[in-house]
């Protein structure tokens, strides 16, 4: 077996497992090995029964006390035992499973591994993993079991054991990295780093195989931007655009001042795109804090030098929020510049007209999705592209603008702001501006932390919100095991809320697994006030603006990381009402809190990220992702920030010294932001 071998030559593969792989994306054993982890599960010390607690996972050693009971009706046999050890006594149950009271009856030691869950009568281990006698238990502790992204179909154990075939039998001691990098850094050989992820000893083991792939990871990102780069260094400035009066008497007679930052920024759009070379800069702000209209400016500036000018939205929703802003805007203000909308899901009719406008120049602003970069729309004049919220701008996109005349200016706002040494690093060389103040009319959002028991209350909130005509969001409890359950969780989640609800409110969900046009539908019709509640998973982080929405629940906040918290939390409280911030959590309310009152204290999405960390400390690193923010297989930009730095040193190191390694780094096709 060699990497590229196809999926079907490990044993135990056959076709239909094979086409199971598929649906991860793994074709080839090499897409195996690289397919991580994506949680651990770690076989712990016991804990004295008296510290079991409520939803968690735990190990506890005792004696069996009493006999073993089966009970429950034929469908469903319980059997029962109770476990003693010096401070409590705790109940095991578990279902269909008669035959273990010949195995438990003879009573004595033992070691039970499961979840606690508070029933009627007390705590209770439901199904725990059993072993008998206890000391059994001693080869497992402290190890590592993967967990995997599942698919329907496909266990946890198959991919586990396939994973352990390949590692088994390939050669895996070719080394990637430089030696000299390597050593230099302390890094894991790529051998141990591979068993390593999949398979852990333990979490030193874990860490140090982590490390090394992250390192490879980052490494190989930042080569092939500074490649791109040198192809690529500043472009001159094709279209040079001085302000326009009509520009500057649009901004003094919006309903708002600029805030002080707003007016920064907007200065040095105004530098840039009247300078030597072609603007390339990255506006960091806040949520909420205002950076469509100073956007909206330098689209109007281009426009009315009689230039045209795109702004590109990653979904159709956020960009027809912005083409309708637009068009209102211009309406109000008796502005004569014609803007047009373009994206996928337009008729082909709808698409031809908007072509035709692009094409012969009467199209001045151009709003949309990806559809603005196909290959059938023709620019006139072409001399600025903004793109909102758009993580996945890259070089390609860049240069298919460029084929179509000239090289564009380019301004990208991001929401997720990043110290500027990584942004650097990360975007290559790009100006940035930060801005870093909120309109002064906010009314800042009210947060809580709840427990469980607080659900019902919190419905009873939203019926009295909803009453007054403003809208919730509830971000429903990821699932460990799959996408997939998980969308079946949302699904199920918002039938039962509908029912709670009443036949008055209008309740509707969205997941990841489905189509970008029902996405899209979905967000429309909670744009115009005809879906009240929305229950959805995280997908929902991103830019939408729906100022009437007061109301953000989350469900299991325990299990978010703060950044991520942050960004969700910003999709309320973005217009004049009072709005409020739910987290509801199991049962480590009280760590939760502590940790949530970080998000009261700071809008800075970096801090709040590694404040994070620091609290949680490093035991808990794996799981939980600061931010979806880049593509990477394993490395988290906030998380593995020491890392990049690190691996941005060997970069600038082998550029200088080992050329041939450069050389082949593979050109950048990624999705991530790069941005040249
Ligand atoms: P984001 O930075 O998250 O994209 P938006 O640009 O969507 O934020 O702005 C959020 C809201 O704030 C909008 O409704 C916008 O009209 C309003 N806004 C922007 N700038 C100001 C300002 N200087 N004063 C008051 N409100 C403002
Ligand atoms: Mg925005």
């Amino acid at each position: 077996m060699i990497e590229q071998s196809k999926i079907h030559e490990i044993k135990g593969v056959g076709e239909k497992t094979e086409k199971l792989f598929a649906k991860l994306g793994i074709y080839t054993v090499g897409d195996l090995l690289r397919y991580y982890p994506r949680n651990y599960d770690v076989y712990e010390e016991a804990v004295p029964i008296a510290e079991v607690e409520d939803g968690r996972t735990v190990t506890v050693t005792g004696m069996i006390f009493g006999r073993v009971q089966v009970g429950g009706s034929r469908n469903l046999q319980v059997t029962t035992i109770h476990v003693k050890d010096l401070t409590g006594t705790i109940k095991a149950v578990w279902f269909r499973m008669p035959f273990l009271k010949n195995t438990l009856a003879g009573g004595g030691q033992i070691t039970l591994r499961g979840r606690a869950v508070n029933r009627r009568d007390g705590l209770v281990l439901e199904h725990p993993e059993i072993f008998y006698p206890s000391e059994k238990y001693e080869e497992k502790l402290h190890t590592l079991q993967p967990i995997y992204n599942l698919t329907a179909g496909l266990t946890n154990n198959a991919i586990s054991k396939a994973v352990k075939q390949v590692v088994e039998s390939l050669d895996l001691t070719k080394e990637h990295l430089p030696e000299e990098i390597r050593l230099h850094y302390q890094l894991a050989e790529y051998n141990y780093a591979i068993r390593g992820i999949h398979f852990p000893e333990d979490k030193e083991v874990f860490y140090h195989a982590r490390e090394r792939l992250v390192f490879e990871e980052f490494l190989q990102f930042i080569l092939a931007i500074r490649k791109l780069k040198d192809s690529n260094s500043r472009m001159d400035n094709e279209y040079v655009i001085p302000l326009d009066l009509r520009t500057e008497e649009f901004q003094k007679a919006l309903p708002f001042e600029l805030t002080g930052a707003q007016q920064n920024v907007w200065r040095e759009i105004q530098q840039d795109m009247a300078s030597e070379h072609a603007m390339s800069r990255l506006v960091q702000g806040d949520v909420g804090s205002g950076k469509t209209i100073v956007a909206v400016l330098a689209l109007l500036n281009t426009a009315l030098k009689g230039y045209q000018a795109a702004m590109m939205a990653p979904t159709e929703v956020l960009a027809r929020q912005h083409y309708e802003s637009i068009t209102s805007l211009f309406e109000a203000y008796n502005i004569p510049i014609k803007v047009v909308l373009l994206t996928g899901s337009m008729t082909a009719k709808e698409k031809r007209r908007a072509y035709d406008r692009i094409e012969c120049g009467l199209a001045k602003i151009i709003v949309g999705t990806h559809a603005l970069i196909q290959d059938a729309v023709y620019y006139d004049n072409l001399a600025l592209v903004v793109t909102d919220e758009q993580h996945r701008f890259g070089v390609k996109q860049r240069e298919s603008f460029a084929k179509k005349g000239g090289v564009p200016h380019v301004l990208v706002m991001s929401a997720t702001p990043i110290p500027r040494t990584l942004a650097i690093i990360l975007y290559g060389d790009l100006d940035i501006s930060v801005i870093d103040e909120l309109p002064a009319n906010r009314l800042p959002i009210k947060n809580c932390v709840v427990d469980t028991s607080y659900r019902q209350t919190a419905y009873t909130f939203m019926k009295k919100q909803i009453a007054e005509g403003r809208q919730c969001y509830i971000i429903c409890p990821m699932v460990e095991e799959s996408e997939a359950m998980e969308a079946e969780n949302v699904t199920d989640y918002s039938r039962m809320l509908q029912e709670e609800m009443g036949t008055q409110i209008v309740v509707d969900h969205l997941h990841g697994k489905m189509k970008q046009a029902a996405k899209d539908e979905i967000m429309e019709r909670f744009g115009r006030n005809e879906i009240q509640i929305l229950v959805s998973t995280t997908v929902i982080e991103v830019g939408i603006d729906v100022p009437n929405a007061t109301v953000m629940m989350i469900e299991n906040a325990e299990r978010f990381g703060l950044a991520q918290l942050h960004q969700l939390r910003g999709r309320v409280g973005r217009g004049k009402y009072q709005s409020y911030c739910i987290f509801m959590t199991g049962s480590k309310a009280k760590e939760t809190k502590k940790r949530l009152e970080i998000l009261n204290k700071t809008n800075d999405g970096f801090k709040i990220a590694s404040e994070d960390l620091k609290l949680r400390g490093p035991g808990d690193l794996f799981g939980i992702r600061q931010s979806g923010l880049m593509d990477f297989g394993l490395g988290d930009i906030y998380q593995d920030a020491a890392i990049l730095q690190k691996a941005n040193e060997a970069a600038e190191w082998l550029l200088k010294n080992n050329p041939e390694y450069v050389q082949q780094i593979p050109d950048y096709e990624g999705t991530s932001s790069v941005i040249i």
